[in-house]
Parts: C-alpha cells; sequence; structure tokens
C-alpha cells in the first residue's frame, strides 16, 4: 500500500539545486516533499562556486566573479546566468548562505571576490565561499604564512610532502609530517570517514593533538588533511586549535571525502527543521502531467508514496545524478521525456583533443528552459507552467570547466521558486 501525500512542490533531487529550491520555497510558505539520492554531493569539495573562470581568460581563474559574469552573458547569452541579473544571484547565494549558517554550515565568502584553497593534489583551487575549516587556509595562502602540512600513515591519496612541494613558492611549508593516528597504527589502510568520526571523541582527539604538537615549532598554521569530524566539525576545529595554539585548516582529500557529507547532514536537518518532507533514498519513478498539477509515485523500487503537487522542480542533475541519461541514440531525460539539447550525433560529443580550449559539447547538453526556468516541449513551449528545473541538468552551462556548479544550481532554483510563489499568489487572487 502507498502512502498519498499533497504538496505545493514536489522537488525532485536532492543535490545542491533541490536543497536550495526546497529551502527557497518553504521561506516563502511552499509546502515541500523532496525525493533523490546524495550521489553526487558525496563528491563534492565542501565549497560554493559562482563562476571561477572568465571566458575572457579561458582556463585562467578570476579574482571578480560577477564580472566574469558579466562576460559570460555577452558571449553566451543562452547560459542560465544570462536569464538572471547581477543582483537576483547576489540575493540567491546571500539567502542560501543564510539557510546553510541556520542549519550549522558555517561558510565564510568575501563578497564580490574569489577565493582560493589548496587542492590534495597541491594545486590552487578557485571559489566563491569556504567551509570554516577550510578558512585559514586561504589567509594563510594569500598572506603567505609559514605552514607545517601533516598527513596519517595508511591515508591514501593524500600525502602532505606532495602538496609542499606542488605549492613550492606559493605556501611557505615549515615542515610536513606524517603521523600515526591513534587506535589505527596497526592498519595498513586509514579512511577519512574513520578518523572525523574518531575526532569527535575527546580522548582520541586528545592523543592527535599530542603527537603533532611537537612538530609545530615556527609554524604560525597547521593543514590537515579533511578529518576534522564528520556532524561535529565545528567543535573538532576550535578543540584541535586550542591543543595547537595555532590556526588549523583543512586540505581537502580525494572525492568522495567527508567534506560533501558533512554538507548533506547539516542541510537535511536544516531542511527538516523548516517542515520539508525529504523522502530520503527515493526517486521518484513515475509522473503523470495534469492539468492542475502532477501526480508522482515515489519509492526504492515500487511506489511506497504517491505525491499529488501543484508544482514541480526538476533538480536531476546531468549524468552523474542520473538526470539525464545516455543511450546509443542520444542523451535522454526519461521522467518527463523532455527535449534535451545536445550534439546532433554521438561523434560530436567530444573534441578530439582531451583538454580541448572550448570544452566538449555533451558538457553543455541539458534541458533548454524559459527565462523563468521552465523547460520547453519540441515545439518551443513551456511543458507545464508549474514545471521548473534547475541546476546540472540545465543545457548551455559547463559547470566544471567554467567551475559554476553551485552557483548555477542556487540562482536557478532561486529564480524558478520566485516564479512559482507568483504564480501561485497569482491563481488563489484570480480564484
Ligand atoms: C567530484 C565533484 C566535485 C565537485 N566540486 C564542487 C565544488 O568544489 N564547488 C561547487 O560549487 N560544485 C562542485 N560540484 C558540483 C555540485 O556538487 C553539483 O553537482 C552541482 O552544483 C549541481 O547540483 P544539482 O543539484 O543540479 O545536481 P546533482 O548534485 O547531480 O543532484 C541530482 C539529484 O537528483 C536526484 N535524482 C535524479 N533522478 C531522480 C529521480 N528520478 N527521482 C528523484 N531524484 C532523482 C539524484 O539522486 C540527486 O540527488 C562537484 C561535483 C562533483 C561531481
Amino acid at each position: 500500500m502507498s502512502q498519498d501525500i499533497n504538496c505545493d512542490l514536489m522537488v525532485i533531487g536532492a543535490g545542491i539545486a533541490g536543497m536550495a529550491a526546497a529551502a527557497f520555497a518553504t521561506a516563502r510558505g511552499i509546502s515541500v516533499v523532496q525525493a533523490g539520492l546524495a550521489t553526487t554531493t558525496m563528491f563534492a569539495s565542501g565549497c560554493f562556486d559562482l563562476l571561477g573562470v572568465s571566458p575572457e581568460y579561458p582556463g585562467r581563474s578570476c579574482e571578480k566573479p560577477f564580472e566574469a559574469i558579466d562576460a559570460l552573458r555577452n558571449v553566451n547569452s543562452a547560459h542560465p546566468y544570462a536569464r538572471l541579473q547581477n543582483d537576483e544571484i547576489r540575493t540567491a547565494f546571500d539567502e542560501f548562505l543564510s539557510f546553510c549558517r541556520e542549519s550549522g554550515l558555517e561558510m565564510h565568502c568575501r563578497p564580490e571576490v574569489n577565493m582560493h584553497f589548496a587542492t590534495p593534489v597541491g594545486t590552487v583551487k578557485t571559489t566563491y565561499a569556504v567551509p570554516a575549516s577550510l578558512l585559514h587556509g586561504v589567509h594563510a595562502l594569500s598572506s603567505q604564512t609559514p605552514c607545517l602540512l601533516a598527513d596519517v600513515k595508511g591515508l591514501k591519496g593524500y600525502s602532505a610532502r606532495q602538496v609542499a612541494f606542488m605549492l613550492d613558492g606559493q605556501l611557505p611549508v615549515t615542515d610536513v609530517v606524517r603521523l600515526s593516528f591513534p587506535g589505527f597504527e596497526d592498519k595498513a589502510d586509514v579512511y577519512v570517514r574513520q578518523m572525523a568520526l574518531a575526532m569527535e571523541n575527546s580522548r582520541i582527539r586528545n592523543e592527535f593533538v599530542a603527537r603533532l604538537l611537537p612538530h609545530v615549532g615556527e609554524a604560525q598554521a597547521v593543514g590537515l588533511p579533511a578529518m576534522l569530524g564528520l556532524s561535529r566539525c565545528r567543535e573538532v576545529l576550535r578543540a584541535v586549535q586550542d591543543g595547537l595554539g595555532v590556526p588549523v585548516f583543512e586540505i581537502p582529500t580525494m572525492p568522495p571525502g567527508v567534506a560533501g557529507e558533512r554538507m548533506k547532514l547539516a542541510l537535511d536537518e536544516g531542511l527538516r527543521m523548516r517542515g520539508v518532507r525529504i523522502l530520503n533514498r527515493r526517486n521518484v519513478l513515475d509522473v503523470q502531467v495534469l492539468e492542475d498539477g502532477f501526480r508522482l509515485e515515489v519509492g526504492s523500487e515500487w511506489p511506497e508514496y504517491v505525491v499529488q503537487s501543484k508544482a514541480v522542480l526538476l533538480a536531476s542533475g546531468r549524468f552523474l545524478g542520473k538526470g539525464l541519461v545516455a543511450k546509443r541514440t542520444g542523451v535522454e531525460e526519461l521522467l518527463f521525456n523532455i527535449p534535451v539539447s545536445q550534439p546532433e550525433s554521438r561523434d560530436k560529443w567530444h573534441e578530439d583533443a582531451f583538454f580541448a580550449e572550448g570544452g566538449h559539447a555533451i558538457n553543455r547538453a541539458g534541458i533548454v528552459s524559459d527565462n523563468d526556468f521552465r523547460p520547453m516541449d519540441r515545439q518551443g513551449k513551456p511543458v507545464h507552467e508549474n514545471l521548473f528545473a534547475a541546476g546540472a541538468i540545465l543545457a548551455n552551462q559547463d559547470w566544471m570547466r567554467e567551475k559554476s556548479g553551485t552557483g548555477i544550481a542556487v540562482c536557478s532554483a532561486y529564480h524558478a521558486v520566485c516564479t512559482l510563489v507568483r504564480n501561485l499568489e497569482f491563481k488563489q487572487s484570480g480564484e
């Protein structure tokens, strides 16, 4: 027997676009049901990109994302950012950051300016907002703070020595050290999730700090792999800093690390507190488009819930999220059968050169929408006045190359929700 649920908005997707849409909608008094898996979010670095590369200088990171967005509009009028004014982008991002704070996820940004932090391979990544655990690393890079970098015996894919070597000249490293993690001394392999959980135990944490302290020496900050707690990261970070007597920062580990899980845990809790009905680890299996709304069957394998909703926001991602599926004959969106903008044949998906300057056409495939992010049908008309799309599933953007993943997700979700609010108010006042 399936359970019936009624709501104003069904959000399909539990990635950043889906979570942002649910937060924006509840703030405006709209009842929300959300379904989806945590897949892509688990791979994320925990940072929020807005636009990290300007089309004027491809392949180089940019300092001023809003100037880069202006340039992007000039060269790509079909880009999702071209449907938005900069002030709306600012408002959307600010509101999302407030929701993060309310959920216990402390994010930091320097308004209007991008930030830079070290990656696990020793390169420097550009982003717009970082979690508190990365903040001192951003300061260390920009102010050339002498740092100690540490790693852990048995941790694969992360080497403090390699990070220091690659960052040579960009970050003064006083020393690198490899420590045994308390309790895991005999293990050939250790994992960041295990260590992050263990660091929430004060006895283990104190022992780890005691092993690290003698190496601090002249260093004015200490960089560790991202392992400082899972849901209690703030508390762990503070305790480690107090124990070492210098600022401490994390360097993200190779995905999947703990940063994505931390973000998901916090934001899901924030959404629950706002009253979102989260159908965790459930997919929308089937949809019927009705004249005045939608009927959706939701479950893992069979329909456990039947949701009647006035509106739907499709935030099901691209290939990793499974919003788009690549078949031999082309790329398809399977839930609503919305046409997908894509290269005319498979042999045009990729350029010959892997690092082709303009990227690969397949990475710009997606759903074409009107200016309010309503997907278009084959006749070029909105599929339904209250069906919206947001995030990676949108066409004409290459978020990975542009470094715009969270920005596009959050801002398209914001605009779609604001349009929905107007539609619902208009309907109410007309009745
Ligand atoms: C390795 C990696 C690193 C990244 N690093 C960064 C970074 O540093 N900064 C940044 O800003 N962004 C980063 N991103 C991008 C970011 O995580 C998001 O992918 C991006 O913002 C788009 O999010 P989205 O919500 O549109 O889609 P996704 O995150 O792909 O989410 C899609 C959601 O839809 C759900 N779904 C699909 N089909 C259905 C269905 N039938 N029913 C219900 N649910 C369904 C999926 O389960 C999933 O929950 C990274 C991504 C990856 C993969």
